[in-house]
């Protein structure tokens, strides 16, 4: 037995059994090319969890559905009392999104459990696979929404009164796919969170390194700004009277964007996400649009500043459109939220296997900071090629991904046994 490893590096995952339910995954909500357009409780959705559901009851476990969609998939530990070790993460994807994006994460976990039973290991502790709702905020805004409600972030009525575009609540649309639970919404001790997630950027990929131990998240400043002006005709209305609110959120796209390349020597970004605007027709001017963007930066005081620039930017720009704009919604995450003890065991279990590590900080957001707020929480990245994401040429190789799902694996079991 290799020296900080509770059982032998020999215990492996089944890399091709792996693979297949990443492509049976491939096959549900169908995207471009290559891809998935899986968007929060779509009729794809729930194919997908009715499918996910069934694995997990083939594997023995009990899988119970929270108020807001979260599954929760439980494998009994010798002392049931305990608080179990979590692995998980989503399986919702962007419009245009992968094949790998979370759905890697929590098939990983399930692979891990799969592997435990073929050889019929036994933990002290319980292991559960989380699978948390609508993480991508593709169409239902905020992202990560079921994690953030499992934290306390969020009420549970708030949750379900999220409306997406077409109209539809996320309350109305769990009940219509069957996922609306009756399990409580957090509220109980977990041991641990493990998230195994894909890179979403290019760093292992380059460097041929198939682990990245996550130390920390860029610190994120996220908002929604609404602009409100008049509506007036396209035509005979004068320049120095029109307050178009299409061109407020507009200005305000470009102003985001231009503090990111403010601070792109140092790894910042300014995001422009999207703008919403009413009516947003011909021969009309708009007299209301929703502007959504964020910055993020590696330190959190320069992140900070970002968010005063855009504030700042934000009284310019209503001041040239002649628009009204207030922050309707902000939200901010990041920094050192990740447990020490937890990353580090990621880390040594990595050195333990033989596998090499990069430490790394996540850029993007993740189920894995809001249950970091109720639970010691680390994250393991795995390459993905190039670094594209949220796009259908998303591509994680087998062969690089499966060193991180034996770091889960081990890992986990550490944690699960101690
Ligand atoms: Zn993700």
């Amino acid at each position: 037995m290799q020296q900080g490893l509770a059982r032998p590096a020999a215990l492996a995952i089944d890399a091709t059994r792996f693979w297949r339910t990443i492509e049976r995954s491939a096959e549900i909500g169908v995207g471009r090319p290559g891809g998935l357009a899986r968007v929060a409780l779509s009729d794809a959705d729930r194919q997908m969890r009715d499918e996910f559901c069934a694995w997990c009851r083939d594997a023995g476990l009990a899988v119970t559905v929270d108020a807001v969609g979260n599954l929760f998939a439980r494998r009994a530990g010798r002392e049931p009392g305990l608080p179990p070790v979590v692995l998980g993460s989503h399986l919702d994807t962007q419009i245009n999104g992968g094949r790998y994006d979370g759905i890697v994460g929590v098939l990983a976990a399930l692979e891990v459990v799969r592997t435990l039973n073929d050889r019929a290991i036994g933990t002290r502790r319980p292991l559960e696979i989380a699978v948390w709702t609508n993480e991508e905020g593709a169409r239902f805004s905020p992202p990560m929404v079921g994690s953030a409600a499992f934290a306390g972030v969020h009420t549970v009525d708030w949750v379900h009164a999220r409306r997406a575009d077409d109209g539809a609540t996320i309350g109305d649309e769990l009940r219509r796919i069957g996922y609306l639970g009756e399990a409580p919404v957090g509220g109980r001790p977990l041991d641990s969170y493990f998230e195994l997630h894909i890179e979403q950027g290019p760093e292992l990929h380059a460097r041929g390194v198939p682990v990245g131990v996550v130390t920390h998240g860029y610190t994120a400043h996220g908002f929604i700004v609404d602009v409100h002006g008049e509506t007036a005709h396209t035509g005979p209305w004068p320049m120095d009277r029109r307050r178009n609110a299409l061109v407020g959120a507009a200005m305000l796209a470009v102003a985001v964007n231009d503090i990111g390349w403010k601070h792109h020597a140092t790894g910042g970004k300014g995001t422009a996400a999207r703008i919403h605007a009413w009516p947003n027709k011909p021969g009309i001017l708009s007299d209301y649009a929703q502007f959504t963007g964020d910055v993020r930066h590696d330190d959190p005081a320069v992140a900070d500043a970002m968010r005063a620039e855009f504030m700042a930017a934000l009284a310019d720009c209503a001041r040239r459109s002649q628009c009204e704009m207030a922050v309707f919604d902000e939200w901010h995450w990041g920094a050192d939220i990740f447990d020490a003890a937890m990353v580090s065991l990621v880390r040594d279990t990595a050195r333990a296997l033989g596998v090499p590590t990069l430490d790394i900080a996540s850029q993007a957001g993740h189920d894995a900071y809001h249950i970091a707020k109720v639970a010691p929480t680390a994250m393991i990245f795995t390459p993905c090629r190039d670094g594209i994401t949220h796009n259908n040429r998303e591509h994680a190789g087998l062969e690089e991904t499966v060193p991180g799902i034996n770091v889960l694996l081990h890992a986990a079991l550490a944690r699960a046994d101690r």
